[in-house]
């Protein structure tokens, strides 16, 4: 697994970027270790990222740098991304970053038999996930938006992705685990061994913390998600959580529609689980993978876990179940009186 290992929120005003950018550098009392940390608005969330030791301010920056690159390169709702340039051409030269998700996340497409679709943008923009104005779209709607997804017509050519006319792309399910893999690298780079990188809640830790010890990455409570559903404890790995209370809109009879969508049905997943946290040492392999085993339901997701490893997963059922795999079930606290059931490999 993870050496023990590690992971996300929304927002909208990119100003912030700048303006609230701030870089704390504490150059501690004798014998402390250096730590920075900076705070951006990026990939439509609050990102925070804290690195030890020497060069902690300029590892922090480097990061930040890392993260700004792959937001233009991989977000769907910018015109000049890799992205936007693809969706709006059918085909378009990418950079190495680009090429990398698609392919990585074409493989994971298949694995997860379509759970997880990266071609399921038409549909994500029907009920609209895309612009915050949120709709129920008719069934005819529907039908034509699920029409234009299905990930087997996207092509990886080199450098150039090519899809067919009217078929778009969204990485908004693994994009984020890329990067926080990509901004732990950068700061590795300059030699840090110690840090951690916080995508809206999606941790990723590069290392232990500076004295050694695990990091504990709070899991929130999906019925109540200001409060905290356990505590686990990890090393060098990313902590990437899929759930419907992240974002979803209500109809005026009340009906909750949430943003993860079973690419089967082209409706809201409902299958079961309101939250799955997947614990692993690859942030787009946690990412992908927590948004699929969502659409999958528990039953599917512990056969995808059987099947393939590699990975944990802490599973919150509707009935209000926590199921944790055995691999981290000595590391996980649980803080919620919900019972706990353990999966076995
Ligand atoms: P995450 O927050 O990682 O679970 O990703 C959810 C986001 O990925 C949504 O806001 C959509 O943009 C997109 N998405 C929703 N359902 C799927 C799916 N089944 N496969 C791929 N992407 C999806
Ligand atoms: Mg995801």
């Amino acid at each position: 697994m993870c050496e023990r290992t590690v992971t996300a929120v929304r927002g909208r005003n990119r100003i912030y970027t700048a303006a609230a950018a701030a870089l704390l550098l504490f150059a501690g009392a004798c014998g402390a270790v250096r730590e920075a940390e900076k705070s951006v608005f990026a990939m439509d969330t609050v990102v925070t990222v804290k690195a030890y030791g020497d060069r902690c301010g300029e590892a922090v920056n480097a990061a930040a740098d890392r993260l700004t690159e792959l937001e233009r390169r991989l977000s769907a709702t910018d015109a000049d991304s890799d992205i936007g340039r693809l969706n709006a051409a059918g085909s378009a030269a990418v950079s190495g970053d680009t090429a990398e998700v698609v392919s990585r996340a074409l493989e994971l497409c298949g694995s997860t038999d379509g759970a997880l679709d990266i071609t399921i943008y038409p549909v994500v923009r029907a009920w609209g996930f895309t612009t915050g104005e949120y709709r129920v779209p008719s069934d005819d709607e529907l039908a034509a938006a699920l029409g234009m997804t299905g990930y087997g017509s996207v092509s990886v050519n080199g450098g150039t992705v090519s899809v067919p006319p009217g078929r778009m792309l969204d990485l908004g399910a693994c994009a984020k685990g890329y990067a926080s893999g990509e901004m732990l690298k950068a700061m590795s780079e300059l030699g840090i061994t110690s840090a951690l990188v916080n995508i809206g809640g999606n941790v990723h830790a590069l290392g232990s913390k500076p004295d050694g010890t695990d990091w504990t990455v709070g899991i929130a409570d999906p019925f109540s998600p200001n409060e905290l559903l356990g505590k686990l404890k990890i090393s060098g790995c990313a902590v990437v959580t899929s759930g419907g209370y992240q974002r979803y809109f209500k109809d005026d009879a009340g009906n909750v529609y949430i943003h993860i969508i079973d690419p089967a049905t082209g409706r809201p997943a409902d299958s079961g689980l309101v939250s799955v946290t997947v614990i692993g040492g690859d942030g787009l392999l946690c990412d992908a993978l927590s948004t699929a085993l969502f659409v999958m339901g528990r039953e599917r997701a512990e056969a995808y876990l059987r099947g393939h490893g590699g990975f944990d997963m802490i599973l919150v059922t509707d009935g209000g179940v926590i199921a944790v795999t055995e691999g981290i079930a000595d590391s996980f606290e649980n803080v919620s009186g919900m019972p706990v059931e353990i999966i076995y490999e």
